[in-house]
């Protein structure tokens, strides 16, 4: 019988627990990725040198290298530290910064990558995306999936707090991003991946209304299993669409314009908020805006630290920055005027 489906490419092993960084060497000869430990193991520069001093015994054939920053020369030099004896895979335990540099390094050297994240901050930690500098800019790279995805809960729950609730603003985003989508579907015949568009959306629903935290073991697993399925959902459609609409074009407009001001999910977290006063939807603004509030995240450009001038100009430079995707604000092609009454209307209404 034909197999009349369609084959997924997915982590072998996803887990969400409380000390997965501990137990890195015994999973990596538990699920066969390498017997004998030789890996590199990528750090982040913050947490880096104790991260790799806990677990340095247990992987005697491993060697650490510190990723200082998110750049594509960072991840060559990491490609480079592969080639010095045959590794078996990267194994990158961080943030968002180091995995994307671990998951480029090794699809570039054909190796297996392990994602071992120590904060939930947005949704890359199982997506087929990396986000790197480049002499010019930011650029996004498509990569391999990582083989496998650990969360450890330890290190989440001590991360700066900013850290982990900026996961919340990337995963609530997905509603306005399929939102887009459908809007593309309907006035421009773009094909939405019912798949995709189910993934992204139910990991957005399974965070926007719950009444926990941060601070809950249980919200962090709902978050962390929330992000996965979010990079299962970019992995699914083949691009980032289902996670990224008008609201990313925002806040990658606001980084370019504004670098520093705030992090990945935050900037979501607003860019989505405005793309759905555009849209009207007033219901699922109220539920966003309530979300945001609960987890102490940004809901106005002056919660940014952005004027409202600063905003207005973003918002006019956000669709330059994703030039081949359709979304309520290539639908509306505001023109200056437009753009400073939709963003003096959002104002007033989040009162
Ligand atoms: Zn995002």
């Amino acid at each position: 019988m034909p197999i009349l489906t369609r084959m997924l490419p997915s982590p072998l092993v996803v887990e969400v627990r409380r000390g997965a960084v501990a137990d890195v060497a015994q999973a990596l000869r538990d699920r066969h990725v390498s017997a004998s430990g030789a890996v590199v193991v990528a750090v982040g520069p913050s947490q880096g040198e104790a991260i790799w001093e806990s677990i340095r015994d247990s992987l005697p054939d491993a060697v650490p290298f510190e990723v200082r920053d998110a750049s594509l020369a960072t991840a060559a030099r990491l490609q480079e530290a592969m080639a010095g004896r045959g590794y078996d895979a990267v194994v990158g335990i961080g943030g968002g910064r180091t995995l994307d540099v671990a998951k480029y390094a090794a699809t570039r050297a054909g190796v297996p990558m392990v994602a071992v994240a120590t904060n939930l901050a947005h949704d890359g930690l199982c997506s087929p995306v990396a986000s790197l500098q480049h002499a010019h800019g930011k650029g996004s790279y498509g990569v391999a999936m990582p083989l496998a995805v650990f969360v450890d809960l330890d290190y989440v729950a001590t991360a700066p707090r900013g850290l982990v609730t900026a996961g919340v603003g990337d995963v609530v985003s997905n509603l306005s991003a399929v939102a887009d989508w459908w809007l593309a579907h309907d006035v421009r015949g773009e094909p939405v991946d019912g798949l995709a568009s189910a993934l992204a959306r139910n990991a957005a629903e399974a965070v926007l209304r719950r009444e926990d935290g941060v601070e809950d073991d249980d919200f962090l697993v709902t978050l962390a299993e929330a992000l996965v399925l979010s990079g299962m959902a970019m992995s699914v459609a083949g691009s980032s669409r289902p996670c990224s609409g008008a609201c990313h074009e925002i806040l990658h407009a606001v980084d370019q314009l504004y670098p520093g001001t705030s992090n990945h999910g935050e900037l979501a977290g607003v860019g989505a908020l405005f793309a759905t006063y555009l849209r009207g939807d007033t219901t699922l603004l109220g539920e966003l805006r309530r979300c945001l509030t609960r987890h102490g995240l940004a809901t106005t450009p002056e919660a940014l630290g952005l004027t409202e001038q600063q905003f207005v100009a973003a918002v006019l430079a956000a669709p330059q920055t994703r030039p081949d995707r359709y979304t309520v604000l290539e639908h509306l092609a505001l023109d200056e005027a437009g753009a400073a009454a939709a963003v003096a209307g959002f104002l007033a209404d989040a009162g």
